[in-house]
């Protein structure tokens, strides 16, 4: 830890070894000479000092000019107690907020204390759940995260449609019954991956009249008869990834154009067809490509592409070469990446140029629609998925918000994305998504600036060449703060890279790329 004198909050033990982790909440806090990047669009604000009590803001103060030295009578007064973070020449921005963050899988050997310091370490200090190992397990850790008794963001926990249900939810009735159940038990909301529409209507019906909100991946198996308009219409609250809406966009079939001897349960099938599908739907700007997008921004409907965990379909090398993959991604994880006729999302059975041209055409018209979208006023969100396809934890989320930069944001808006957005459709925007008076304590504070260069968010750095011709790592999170909680996110990775390199000695285990044997 490079603070001293701090109180302990959380001890940890993983594999037998035990972490210190977090610093404070603090009677009060004071963060002085920060430039500000705030979540609402605003341009970089700086020197700031912002004061926080508790895990509450109550000052955020411009205390100066660049270049010119700080009149130390004009900021806000330390009270005896109060703890302070010089940090001249440091950014802070609103914690990120990650939409689509599975906690880990059983197959994917990922336990939450490694995918939450992953998260923490990238700035990350509130995760929609949607669906994972199940309510109990996720209402758990979200309290736990709400006491800060462990080191992880905020939980917002969605159940999968008929999880924990002993028999199929074949009815409207069935479905309503379901619904009230999980909010009986404190989900916050639910995912769905698709059913038949009178069933999808009965659920979406019930959890609105509730008050929860959900999300929906839009599965090819239900789409032809319910795709994202059916959803949005009938008060489905925000649509993850891009599947459904192609369907929505078509003006010429009625189903997508699968070869005759498409098998869903192939994996290479799924995911190669589904590269050739935005060719299929309205061309960009034409008149049905207009009015769905115009319906489903009068819905107040949200939109959470998540670009990143399709990425190696247009470039497999990018995703499999990442360079942390070495220190960062456990063996299980690696082992469950490869491809294979059973893991989800291994897909590349034989993969090669036509398959990566032809998504290379499919995000081209994805991005314009969802940069299209921002531009008429519709929410569009940060989400990672990471757990697949060699996205990892907190790495991928970066790599969300450079793929928001490709499709057109400006970085600004990329932040909005990341986090007022997040905030807003999550319900929480009096509570979080920009540095705020009243809002929580939850920061992103690094030494580069995010808008110049998205990359300095990477756990790994950005390279850069220095004036004397040296190579050199800029960057990476500093301090994740959550609930006026100080977490050093360079610590927390230096703790994940021994998980894993624990686990590896364990397994005798070497990371080889597919294929390669000695
Ligand atoms: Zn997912």
């Amino acid at each position: 830890m490079l603070l001293p004198c701090f109180l302990l909050i959380a001890l940890y033990s993983w594999n037998g070894f035990s972490q210190e982790t977090g610093e404070g909440p603090f009677n009060q806090l004071i963060i002085r000479g920060v430039t500000l990047i705030n979540g609402n669009g605003a341009p970089p604000q700086g020197p700031m000092d912002i004061v926080v009590e508790g895990n509450i803001i109550t000052q955020v103060k411009s205390v100066g000019y660049p270049g010119v030295a700080i009149d130390p009578s004009k900021r806000p007064a330390l009270k005896p107690g109060g703890r302070e973070l010089d940090l001249d020449g440091f950014y802070l921005l609103p914690g990120f907020v990650d939409m689509h963050g599975h906690i880990g899988g059983k197959a994917q050997g990922a336990e939450p204390e490694y995918v939450f310091r992953l998260w923490m370490a990238h700035g990350i200090t509130t995760v929609r759940e949607p669906s994972g190992r199940g309510i109990d397990f996720a209402l758990d850790l979200k309290r736990k995260s709400e006491k800060n008794t462990i080191v992880a963001p905020r939980i917002e926990a969605y159940t999968g449609f008929g999880q924990g249900s002993e028999q199929t939810i074949s009815n409207p009735e069935l479905a309503r019954a379901w619904v009230r159940e999980n909010a009986g038990k404190g989900a916050d909301g639910i995912k769905f991956f698709g059913a038949p529409p009178e069933i999808m209507a009965a659920a979406l019906d019930e959890n609105r009249k509730l008050g929860l909100r959900s999300a929906c991946h839009h599965a090819q198996l239900d789409v032809a008869r319910w795709n994202v308009l059916h959803s949005a219409r009938a008060g489905l609250t925000s649509m993850e990834h891009w599947y459904g809406l192609p369907e929505a966009l078509f003006t010429d079939r009625t189903v997508q154009d699968y070869p005759l001897n498409y098998n869903y349960n192939n994996e290479q099938h799924r995911f190669e067809e589904a590269g050739k599908l935005w060719q299929q739907a309205a061309k960009p700007y034409s008149e049905h490509w207009n009015s769905v997008m115009n319906e489903l921004i009068d819905l107040n409907f949200t939109l959470v592409p998540t670009f990143n965990i399709y990425e190696a379909s247009r470039d497999l090398h990018r995703a499999r070469r990442a360079e942390w993959h070495e220190e960062y991604t456990l063996p299980s994880l690696w082992v469950f990446y490869q491809p294979s006729k059973v893991s989800h999302g291994s897909y590349w059975h034989f993969w090669g140029t036509e398959q990566e041209v032809a998504w290379k055409e499919n995000y081209r018209l994805w991005m314009t629609f969802v940069n299209e979208y921002k531009n008429r006023g519709g929410r569009v969100c940060a989400g990672s998925d990471s757990g697949f396809i060699f996205q990892l934890y907190g790495f991928a989320y970066v790599r969300e918000l450079e793929l928001l930069r490709e499709a057109g944001f400006h970085p600004l808006e990329v932040i909005r994305a990341a986090t007022l957005n997040g905030a807003e459709a999550l319900g929480m925007e009096g509570e979080i998504g920009t540095v705020a008076v009243g809002k929580k304590a939850d920061f992103v504070i690094i030494d580069q600036n995010p808008l110049e260069n998205l990359k300095v968010l990477y756990g790994t750095g950005a390279i850069k060449l220095t004036e004397d011709n040296e190579v050199v790592r800029v960057g990476g999170v500093r301090y994740t703060i959550k609930d006026g909680v100080i977490y050093d996110a360079r610590a927390l990775l230096e703790e994940v890279k021994e998980m894993v390199s624990q686990e590896k000695k364990r397994l005798d285990f070497t990371l080889m790329q597919p294929g390669i044997k000695y």
